[in-house]
């Protein structure tokens, strides 16, 4: 009989998630540790935030996502005690800066906005779920048509999309209508105003409860499923070193952070889904160190801005019968401001942005009582347009072997800068918003460009490519080029300059990336009972 076989997986979130899924579900003989630095914030691990319906609580689970702005948690998390942490300031909750200005923080001030999330289900416990396909030039080249739609339509699957939701909305449905007025005639067929893929379960009252690591890890986490005893999840549990020997992956050195005890733990096969900078970060710590490895950071920004619906416009469109039943069934459930999900997708040649339009009822910072908007009986929306960035090999991060970062990795410094590739569409962006605010409302916010990392979107930092010619970190199926079982995973593998929300995309990638691991072990298997080949 064959040994089983074990996977270690870096990183609790979507992507480290999605690996353990495929790999258990396909592979009985395979058993996978999941190891995770942060603590588990919910009875159900990886479970999104937004769900936790009690304030305190969801605010305490974003607090102790935060690593080294993590308060009464910072010490667990790495940050030695005693460190004064100057000029600390949180991003957005649930996260925390990398160039937090403390001592041990990264440097990073023309991306300043840059952010992570420590906890188990990593940024998805506290992601939007918006799950917009790749189109046109975002998807990878060098995966055909055929297998990407598959590939695609299974990590919806794993992420419970949801390509109508908040549809029923009679104030969604009439944003729509606005929008469609003023850009309909000039989008192409299939590309035109539509409702925003979602990731999660609707509910019969009309709110979403929101998918997170949990929505993915499905049967793993699921009492009494053969795959859930196959499978085991450590937080708090530090990987500091991937051990590697002759191109051959053999396992992690782990620091369990309650105790402080390293140990190593011998692996099959390892898989590093520990986000944009702290995967590539890892590699770098552990010697393992392509030329592309933290180059061409890409991230899709943001021109934002916030609008009060217009009471004749949107009065026009629906019955206040039906805007009172609507406002009256949302009141239900008062802890999850979202409520209807719009947007225009990005296409070629004449769209290369994409716009997503939330509605809320209230607008999402504190808008003065005297302002003429305040109040608003229709709310408001939030709305922004992605705008990509091209890729170079100048932008991204660096490893700082002589000064280790608050948790004794080599420090890191991030470059980056906008350029003249990416000004028209930034212009066209802020033209475009203008005439959005106009056809919907009243400006209560200028549009405004937000500062760069803002998206939380990283991306290209180890990017995967068709050979390996220096420029890409990984090929094809997500290992890294000389390995054959050393796959990394994330946002950091997509090659390409995309506008949309990009977890659907990687979690697409890591299915690829999982199945060739689990034939990679079957292979190894054969070997084993057939001495001599
Ligand atoms: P992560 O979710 O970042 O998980 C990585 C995990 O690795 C972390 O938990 C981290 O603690 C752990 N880790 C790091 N280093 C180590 C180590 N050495 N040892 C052990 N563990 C380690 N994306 C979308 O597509 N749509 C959206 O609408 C959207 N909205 C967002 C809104 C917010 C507020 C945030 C924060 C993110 C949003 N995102 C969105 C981004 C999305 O959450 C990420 O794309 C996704 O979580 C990436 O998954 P991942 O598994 O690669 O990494």
């Amino acid at each position: 009989m064959s040994q089983p076989s074990t996977v270690a997986i870096v990183g609790s979130g979507p992507i480290g998630s999605a690996y353990a899924r495929t790999i258990l579900e396909a592979d009985p003989d395979a058993r996978v540790v999941m190891f995770e630095a942060g603590p588990q914030l919910t009875a159900v691990p990886g479970e999104s935030v937004r769900n936790i319906a009690d304030p305190d609580e969801k605010a305490r689970a974003r607090e102790m996502s935060q690593g080294p702005q993590a308060g009464a948690f910072r010490e667990s998390l790495g940050l030695p005690a005693g460190v004064a942490v100057e000029g600390m300031f949180t991003a957005r909750q649930g996260t925390h800066l990398l160039d937090f200005g403390g001592e041990g923080s990264a440097h990073a001030p023309t991306f300043p906005a840059a952010a992570a999330a420590t906890n188990v289900g990593g940024q998805g416990a506290h992601w939007t779920c918006a799950i917009p396909r790749p189109a046109f030039s975002e998807k990878v080249e060098f995966i055909d048509d055929a297998e990407w739609d598959e590939l695609i339509s299974t990590a919806e699957q794993l992420l419970h999309a949801q390509s109508a939701a908040f549809a029923d909305s009679a104030i969604g449905t009439a944003i729509r209508s606005l929008l469609d007025d003023e850009f309909g005639a000039e989008l192409p067929p299939g590309y035109g105003v539509g409702t925003l893929p979602v990731a999660g379960d609707p509910q019969p009252d009309g709110s979403m409860v929101w998918a997170g690591a949990n929505t993915v890890l499905g049967p793993l986490i699921e009492a009494g499923t053969p795959e859930s005893e196959r499978f085991e999840l450590r937080d708090l549990t530090l990987v500091r070193r991937i051990e590697h020997e002759g191109g051959h992956a053999t396992g992690v050195t782990i620091e369990d952070l309650r105790t402080k005890e390293t140990s190593f733990f011998p692996a099959d096969v390892v898989v590093v889904a520990a986000d944009a900078f702290r995967s590539p970060q890892l590699l770098w710590a552990s010697g393992i160190r392509p030329r592309a490895l933290g180059r061409y950071l890409t991230e899709h920004h943001v021109v934002i801005t916030t609008v009060a619906l217009d009471e004749d416009r949107m009065s026009a469109l629906i019955s206040d019968d039906e805007f009172e039943a609507e406002l009256a069934r949302r009141a239900q459930n008062a802890a999850d401001p979202v409520a209807a999900v719009n947007r225009i997708p990005f296409s070629e040649p004449d769209h290369p942005l994409s716009l997503q339009v939330m509605y809320a009822e209230k607008p999402p910072f504190q808008l003065d009582p005297s302002h003429p908007a305040a109040g608003n009986r229709w709310g408001y929306v939030n709305m922004g347009y992605g705008v990509r960035k091209h890729p170079r090999v100048e932008d991204g991060v660096t490893f700082d072997d002589d000064e280790l970062d608050y948790r004794g990795f080599p420090n890191m410094t991030i470059e980056y800068a906008l350029t003249d590739a990416e000004q028209p569409e930034l212009d066209e962006a802020r033209a475009r918003i203008q005439r959005a605010g106009n056809a919907l409302g009243t400006f209560v916010a200028e549009p405004r460009l937000l500062p760069n990392g803002s998206s939380l979107h990283y991306m290209g930092t180890m990017r995967m490519g068709p050979a390996d010619d220096g420029t890409s970190v990984a090929d094809p199926w997500s290992r890294v080029w000389g390995f054959e079982n050393l796959v990394v995973g994330g946002n950091a593998l997509i090659p390409t300059a995309n506008t949309m929300n990009p977890t659907l995309m990687s979690v697409a990638i890591a299915v690829r990336g999982a199945r060739r691991v689990v034939e990679a072990l079957a292979g190894s298997r054969v070997e084993e009972v057939v001495p001599g080949r």
